[in-house]
């Protein structure tokens, strides 16, 4: 185990009011059954605690909607990617407003739009079929299909088909032919990352949206220690924000070794096991 001490003296000493940021697949949820249950002791904690878990996923709105109410969570959520960042109504006193970015008032949320629009995306899929690319998005598939290959329940793909602002695609070709693909995905404006799957998205990450909601979270409490947690490269945007970045094992028992950040903690054990651990060791290291 890549075991670091994450605190010096010093540092334990400073810090406040802890936020934790959490991608989905493979890190809280089990790749395969997308169970969180080995991670209970340690949300158990954290709702003790009122420590803020805000879920920062590839999912889509109405999928972290269904994870939020089985986990009990009110905290604000970031949606496909860093696409969209919804903030509860009255969550935080100060006016969340900001030029910079779109922002919409709904019924329940205040969203600020990061993402790129859906339909964008799409027609990028259509041209890159067209360049010669075989590639294949969620919208290019029945849910059936997506049930199929994520293993989620019916119900469940059909959530996950929903999307507004980023597109998982499949690629059938050979791996030495993915940096042709990705610079005609450039060539359009756009991005890709990668989860569970390849993902074609606008100029937002989930580090861009974690470090709006770390800086609202800093008007409204000061200091703060932020802490994210997660397993593959979509997740290094928002691992380079926060003071304390952690990685899970992935589902092959490995940690992703393409992930190099300064203060990296590779944490023992595969998704919510690793979660768990993670979670706990440090909120009984800094006494939180
Ligand atoms: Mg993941």
């Amino acid at each position: 185990m890549d075991y670091q001490p994450w605190f010096s003296g010093s540092i334990l000493s400073i810090m406040k009011n802890l936020i934790i940021f959490t991608d989905l697949d493979g890190t809280l949820l089990d790749y395969d059954t997308y169970s969180f249950e080995k991670a209970l002791p340690a949300l158990q904690l954290i709702r003790e605690k009122h420590i803020p878990l805000v879920i920062c996923s590839s999912k889509t709105r109405i999928e972290i909607e269904h994870y939020r109410k089985k986990l009990g969570n009110s905290h604000p959520f970031i949606s496909e990617n860093g696409g969209g960042i919804f903030i509860p109504k009255n969550y935080f006193n100060l006016r969340v407003e900001s030029l910079e970015f779109r922002e919409e008032q709904e019924d329940t949320y205040t969203v600020i739009r990061l993402g790129a629009r859906y339909d964008d995306l799409r027609k990028a899929m259509e041209q890159l079929r067209s360049e010669g690319f075989n590639v294949r998005g969620f919208g290019d598939m029945t849910v059936k299909e997506i049930s199929d290959v994520s293993g989620l329940s019916i119900a469940e793909a059909a959530m996950a088909k929903e999307r507004d602002f980023d597109e998982p695609f499949f690629f059938d070709g050979e791996n030495h032919e993915l940096p042709r693909l990705f610079e005609a995905v450039k060539a359009k404006g756009l991005k890709h990352t990668q989860g569970r799957f390849l993902h074609i998205l606008g100029n937002s990450d989930k580090g861009r949206a974690a470090a709006v909601l770390i800086d609202l979270y800093k008007k409204e409490l000061g200091e703060i220690t932020t802490l994210a947690i997660g397993d593959s490269l979509n997740d290094v945007p928002m691992l380079e924000k926060v003071d304390c970045p952690v990685i899970v094992r992935k589902h092959d028992g490995e940690h992703d070794e393409r992930i190099s950040i300064a203060n990296l903690v590779k944490e023992d054990g595969t998704g919510p096991e690793g979660w768990a651990r993670a979670v706990l060791r440090f909120i009984g290291e800094t006494k939180n």
